[in-house]
C-alpha cells in the first residue's frame, strides 16, 4: 500500500482528532470481541463494526480503499488462520480452534486510527496460545521505543527480539506506517532492525507499529483476489497493532478505550 513520501508533522489539535478515531477503533475491536464466537461469520463482525463507525460519527479508513479498480469492500480486514492481514469479511464461518486477526480503522473530522488484534475462537492450543502473546508482547516491545528522540530502527529491532527466542517468522513484506490524514504515511516502520539506526522519531509524528508473526517461515502470497495475503507455508499468523502519537506531553496510544500515556 502506498502513501505519502513526506512525513507530515501534527499538532496539538490534530492529535486530539486522532484520539477520537483512535477510541472508535477500539469500540470496533470491542464489538467484534463481544461478538466472535464459533458459528459467526466475517461478514457478521463487519456489520458489528459498521455499526461503530455511525454512532461515533467516523468514516471508515478501509472501505473503498485501494482505489476504484478494486475497493476493499469491509471496515474490517478479517484475517483466519493462515490469512496474515487484507482478509475480506464474507461467509467464512468461524469454527472452535481457529485464530482470527481484526484490523479496523476509522476517520474522524479527516484524521485516521488504525489498530489491529489476534484473537482465539474457543480453545486453542499452548502453542498457537504463545504465537498470539508472543506477537501482542512485540507490539508493546516497540511501542516502547516509540518516543521523541529514538530512532525507526529501535522499534524494529524491539519488536523482531520478541520473535527470535521462539523460531517464529517476522513478515518482512508488510510493515507499518506514518499516520494521519492518511492511513499510510511515511514513514515505513518495519518489525525489523538496527537499534540505534534509522530515521529520528520526533514530537509530532504519528506511527502505525504492527507486528505480523507466522508460526512458519516468513514468506507470504497475495490470493487471486488481490488483497488476501496469506503464509506461504499454510502456517498460523498473528497480527498486533496500535497508532502511537507523538505528543508534547509524551508518547500516546491512541487506539485505546482511553489514550494512553506511555
Ligand atoms: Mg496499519
Amino acid at each position: 500500500m502506498n502513501g505519502s513520501r513526506i512525513i507530515t508533522k501534527k499538532t496539538d489539535a490534530d492529535f486530539e482528532k486522532m484520539k477520537i478515531a483512535g477510541q472508535c477503533v477500539a469500540a470496533m475491536h470491542q464489538a467484534v470481541r463481544d461478538m466472535a464466537s464459533p458459528g459467526v461469520t466475517t461478514a457478521d463482525l463487519d456489520e458489528a463494526a459498521r455499526e461503530v463507525l455511525a454512532e461515533r460519527n467516523c468514516r471508515s479508513s478501509f472501505l473503498g480503499y485501494g482505489g476504484p479498480d478494486n475497493p476493499f469492500p469491509g471496515v474490517l480486514c478479517t484475517s483466519p488462520n493462515s490469512t496474515i492481514v487484507h482478509g475480506i469479511p464474507g461467509n467464512y464461518v468461524l469454527k472452535d480452534g481457529d485464530i482470527i486477526s481484526i484490523d479496523a480503522g476509522a476517520i474522524y473530522e479527516g484524521w485516521h486510527g488504525d489498530a489491529a488484534f489476534t484473537m482465539a475462537i474457543g480453545n486453542v492450543s499452548q502453542d498457537v496460545q504463545l504465537l498470539l502473546d508472543v506477537t501482542e508482547k512485540a507490539l508493546w516491545a516497540g511501542i516502547e521505543q516509540a518516543v521523541a528522540g529514538k530512532r525507526l530502527g529501535d522499534i524494529g529491532s524491539a519488536v523482531e527480539a520478541c520473535a527470535h527466542p521462539h523460531g517464529i517468522g517476522v513478515v518482512r513484506e508488510y510493515v507499518g506506517h506514518g499516520i494521519g490524514r492518511q492511513m499510510h504515511e511515511a514513514p515505513s516502520v518495519p518489525n525489523y532492525g538496527k537499534a540505534g539506526k534509522g530515521l529520528r522519531l520526533k514530537t509530532g509524528m504519528a506511527l502505525a507499529i504492527e507486528p505480523m508473526f507466522n508460526a512458519g517461515t516468513e514468506s507470504s502470497v497475495v490470493l487471486d483476489d488481490s488483497w488476501t495475503v496469506v503464509t506461504a507455508d499454510g502456517s498460523l499468523s498473528a497480527h498486533f497493532e496500535h497508532t502511537v502519537l507523538l505528543t508534547h506531553e509524551g508518547s500516546v496510544v491512541s487506539t485505546l478505550p482511553e489514550p494512553l500515556l506511555i
